[in-house]
């Protein structure tokens, strides 16, 4: 049987208890036994917007994974050159790294419902299985007509099983993780305003947020 390995990519500035519960949610229900968190070093949808440096979102990845039987952290969009493009990230990840494995992507609704936006976004459907997280504000009944239109007429919903199938392309998994209105936007606005965060991110990470004043408007450094 090949090793089901799960990925999950994002900018995670700063990783917070939505990622980490859908993530834990979402190995337990398609049976992972690695899931990978790929901090993005240049990511593509963020051009222009204020980012911490990598090496500060990467640290309170590892303090909130810290102890995770099988949570991971990978840096190959670090070591690859120029924007962190997905397609790219998964490519490498299946030629050179992880051949024999069974890819999982995991994407939030909100960014699956932009996925025609992203660059050569059709071929992640070849690369991996899609895994797709449920977020308040995002409506998953779009799900069916954005893959139908946007990637193959083709996909058929099996509703036992929360997929779509294809006879080609890879599945797209719908998951029934739990509604956690918690984004970092509003994380580090909180932070800005002068507002707890706790609670929202891991303690570890609080405390480094707060020690490196990470999110202090002006202080905030460009990627
Ligand atoms: P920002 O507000 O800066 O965009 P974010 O909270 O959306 O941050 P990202 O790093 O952009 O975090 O997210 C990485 C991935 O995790 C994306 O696919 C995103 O949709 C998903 N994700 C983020 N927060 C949640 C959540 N609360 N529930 C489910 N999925 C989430
Ligand atoms: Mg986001």
């Amino acid at each position: 049987m090949p090793q089901r390995v799960g990925i999950l990519g994002g900018t995670f500035d700063p990783v917070h208890i939505g990622h980490l519960r859908a993530a834990e949610e979402t190995a337990e229900a398609l049976g992972l036994e690695t899931l990978l968190f790929i901090p993005a070093a240049d990511p593509p949808h963020k051009t222009g917007k204020r980012v911490q440096p990598y090496l500060h979102r990467r640290r309170m990845l590892e303090l909130s994974l810290e102890g995770h039987p099988f949570f991971r952290i990978s840096d190959i969009e670090q070591q690859m050159q120029g924007k962190s493009y997905s397609v790219l990230t998964l490519r490498k990840l299946r030629r050179e790294v992880l051949p024999d494995a069974q890819l999982y992507f995991l994407v939030g609704l909100d960014a699956f419902l932009e996925l025609n936006t992203w660059w050569h976004y059709r071929e992640l459907f070849q690369l991996a299985h899609l895994a797709v997280l449920r977020r308040p504000g995002y409506d998953e009944r779009r799900m069916a007509d954005f893959l139908t239109q946007n990637v193959s007429s083709l996909y058929v919903g099996d509703a036992c099983h929360a997929r779509f199938d294809h006879p080609e392309l890879c599945s797209v998994h719908y998951l029934h993780n739990t509604h956690l209105e918690i984004s970092s936007t509003r994380i580090r606005r909180l932070f800005q305003d002068g507002r707890s965060i706790r609670y929202l991110v891991l303690p570890g990470v609080m405390g480094y947020i707060q020690a490196n004043q990470l999110y202090c408007s002006e202080r905030t450094i460009f990627s």
